[in-house]
């Protein structure tokens, strides 16, 4: 079963905070801050699927559930992301 995109869904790029390796391009709904990531909406993925950064080797996410789904629930401070700016 496909996630479901928002409307108001923009492809941000995610990077690592340590070492700014590019870790996901994703399609992102709401203005708030990311705090977890659906699998489903990775449009790019740099990382395997291993939730370590390919440069640094940090752990920047954990699996969970999240509202009735799978997520990968960012560790805090770990990542930065470009593109959040709205329209
Ligand atoms: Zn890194």
């Amino acid at each position: 079963m496909a996630d479901k995109v928002p409307a108001d869904a923009r492809t941000i790029a995610i990077h690592c905070g340590r070492c700014r390796a590019l870790l996901y391009k994703y399609r992102k709904g709401g203005s708030g801050s990311l705090v977890k990531v659906r699998p489903g909406r990775i449009a790019e993925d740099h990382t395997d699927g291993s939730l370590h950064c390919p440069g640094c080797g940090q752990q920047f996410a954990r699996e969970a559930m999240m509202g009735g789904g799978p997520a990968y629930k960012i560790i805090g401070g770990k990542v930065t992301t470009k593109g959040m700016r709205r329209k």
